[in-house]
């Protein structure tokens, strides 16, 4: 194995919305970057393909609501950039039973944050959201300041800006071996090339799990398993007058099952994308895919009861991956051992939103330095103790 010629100051494994934001960020310092990605740029065998993903600020935890803050003004940097928007504020619709516990909890954490939200009773609901059909004695809690992002788009829009930054990305380049060393990384991919490195950020979604047992993790007591589910999505045309795209309804999450269903108004046309959150199969990620049926005919039924100005026969079915952590939350910390290799994993269904951000926290893990926002949610030391997590309960 002969390396090639040069070593770049940092490799990325993964061009998701993950490792082309870390690109980004790197390239910004100036540094020689090389970003390897086995597919192409937005490919739909990972997780940060279609047209939309949500920002919201509904969250339990501070430090996502900072993340979300921090990262709602680098997507407006690269609108700016651009010269085109990436995102379309919508607003979002946390729905459940009047008396239902995520109620208050949700309007706990909006009102400690400083963040503006309403709660509405049904009746103002349907006059101001006539998509919408909440049940009686249920309730809404609406936060202004959600969107949706156009996720593609973005990751498009990254690899181009990441190039014209002098990353060296490389699409259709499969690594399959790492070899780190105390001042340098190797990697190989399936062209029989190999390349050197001084650091490495492996941000392999829902391929990570082997690298995991390769990078010894569980040798080192630390039991960071991670669980793939396929999810199915379900694009849903409007059927009538009511409006129903990013900009005339809010996005929703819907509680009142305790598997929350999701929608998100669509970007390009008429209509929503639907889907049920933690609901997909348990895979390998490059099973083949086939379409749940059951879990298509209950969101079917969800568009059926909340969404009766759609049509319940959906336009696409797509699938997308959530690679879980125990608890649900991030990982993104130094590999123990080799103090050069940064894991991102474990973005459990809701990373997409805080990409620019990630690349930030993953870039200071990467050289020591302190991150933006305080990250000890988001360590390995946590699997030590994998009986003490606690998983997250929003969705
Ligand atoms: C249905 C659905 C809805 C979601 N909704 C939201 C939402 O509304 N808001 C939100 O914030 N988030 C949402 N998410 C989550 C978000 O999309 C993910 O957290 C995010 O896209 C994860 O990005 P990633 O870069 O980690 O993974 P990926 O996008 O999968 O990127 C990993 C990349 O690594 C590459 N790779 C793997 N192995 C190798 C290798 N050996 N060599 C080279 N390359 C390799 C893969 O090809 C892949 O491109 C949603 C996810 C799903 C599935």
């Amino acid at each position: 194995m002969r390396p090639q010629a040069g070593r770049y100051d940092a490799i990325i494994v993964g061009g998701g919305i993950v490792g082309i934001s870390t690109a980004c960020v790197l390239a910004g310092r100036g540094l020689r970057v090389l970003l390897l990605e086995r597919f192409t740029p937005a490919h739909e065998h990972g997780s940060s393909h279609g047209d939309s993903r949500m920002i919201r600020f509904d969250y339990e935890e501070t430090v996502y609501v900072e993340m979300a803050a921090r990262a709602f003004r680098a997507w407006e940097d690269l609108a700016k950039r651009l010269g085109k928007p990436v995102f379309r504020q919508t607003g979002i619709c946390n729905l459940a039973p009047a008396d239902a516990e995520v109620l208050e909890t949700l309007e706990t954490r909006l009102r400690d944050c400083g963040l503006p939200f309403e709660r509405l009773a049904e009746s103002s609901f349907a006059r101001r959201f006539p998509q919408l059909n909440l049940p009686q004695l249920s309730e809404a809690i609406y936060q202004p300041d959600s969107a949706v992002l156009f996720a593609d788009e973005v990751v498009r829009s990254l690899w181009d800006c990441a190039r014209e930054d002098g990353v060296d990305a490389r699409t259709e380049t499969e690594v399959v071996s790492l070899l780190p060393g105390a001042d340098s990384v190797e990697v190989r991919t399936s062209d029989g090339r190999t390349w050197s490195g001084t650091r490495l950020v492996l941000a392999t979604g829902g391929w990570t799990g082997r690298w995991f047992d390769a990078l010894g993790l569980d040798a080192l007591g630390l039991d960071a398993s991670l669980v793939v589910t396929r999810e199915l999505l379900a694009y849903f045309p409007q059927a009538g007058p009511v409006p129903h795209e990013a900009g005339a309804m809010p996005n929703v999450i819907d509680y009142h099952t305790p598997d929350p269903f999701y929608c998100v108004p669509q970007v390009r046309v008429p209509g929503v994308k639907a889907g049920c959150h933690r609901t997909g199969r348990i895979v390998e990620a490059d099973d083949p895919e086939e379409v749940d049926r059951a879990n298509l005919a209950a969101v079917q039924d969800f568009i059926g009861r909340r969404c009766p100005h759609l049509s319940p026969d959906p336009v696409a079915v797509k699938h997308c991956l959530y690679t879980n952590s125990a608890d649900y939350h991030f990982i993104l910390d130094r590999h123990p051992e080799h103090d050069n290799v940064v894991l991102a994993a474990g973005f459990s269904g809701h990373g997409f939103k805080f990409g620019p951000v990630l690349g930030e926290i993953l870039a200071a893990r990467l050289f020591d330095e302190r991150p933006p926002v305080d990250t000890s949610l988001f360590g390995l030391e946590r699997f030590n103790r994998p009986g003490a997590l606690k998983p997250r309960t929003l969705a």
